[in-house]
């Protein structure tokens, strides 16, 4: 169904922030009136997956951008946590799959919440890009079509 985005966004990431107490810096481009054809819990259910990551992988504030270029929306979320190092990242999609580092991390975390992600950007035709340095931090892009 038809999805207000500005809104959507606002609200999942104004409810993120409050839940966990981390602030969020929200770069905002788009349109007050984009309407997308989504799914308004599944696309929720999805963004979580990533910042919850950003928040258990980073200490500091996490970054949403939104913006459109050549047809398409583009929802990242930037953190800049401990990161991921380069033989790690084609696993990370991967059920039960958690990284060393994480595993030793007291935040705790199953290595399901990839996999679900995974999943729910196939169901919703959602691209699904992560880019990582270890010590760095990670970026992920959503690629939503409008
Ligand atoms: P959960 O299932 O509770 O989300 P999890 O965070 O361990 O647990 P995934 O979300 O599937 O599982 O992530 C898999 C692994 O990828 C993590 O254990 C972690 O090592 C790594 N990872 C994911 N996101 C990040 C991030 N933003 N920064 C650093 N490492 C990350």
């Amino acid at each position: 169904s038809e999805v207000n985005l500005n809104e959507f966004l606002k609200q999942t990431l104004h409810a993120f922030q409050n839940a966990y107490n981390r602030k969020i810096i929200f770069n905002n481009e788009l349109q007050p009136s984009l309407m997308v054809d989504t799914d308004e819990q599944k696309l929720k259910q999805l963004m979580y997956i990533f910042l919850d990551n950003a928040r258990k992988y980073s200490d500091k504030a996490i970054t949403v951008a939104a913006r459109i270029k050549d047809g398409q929306v583009f929802i990242q979320m930037i953190d800049q946590g401990i990161g991921i190092h380069k033989d790690e990242l084609p696993k990370v999609f991967d059920r039960f799959y958690r990284v060393d580092k994480a595993r030793n991390r007291k935040s705790g975390g199953s290595g399901l919440g990839l996999s679900l992600a995974k999943e729910l950007g196939e169901v919703l035709d959602i691209k699904i890009d992560l880019e990582s340095k270890e010590g760095i931090g990670t970026t992920v892009t959503l690629y939503l079509q409008f």
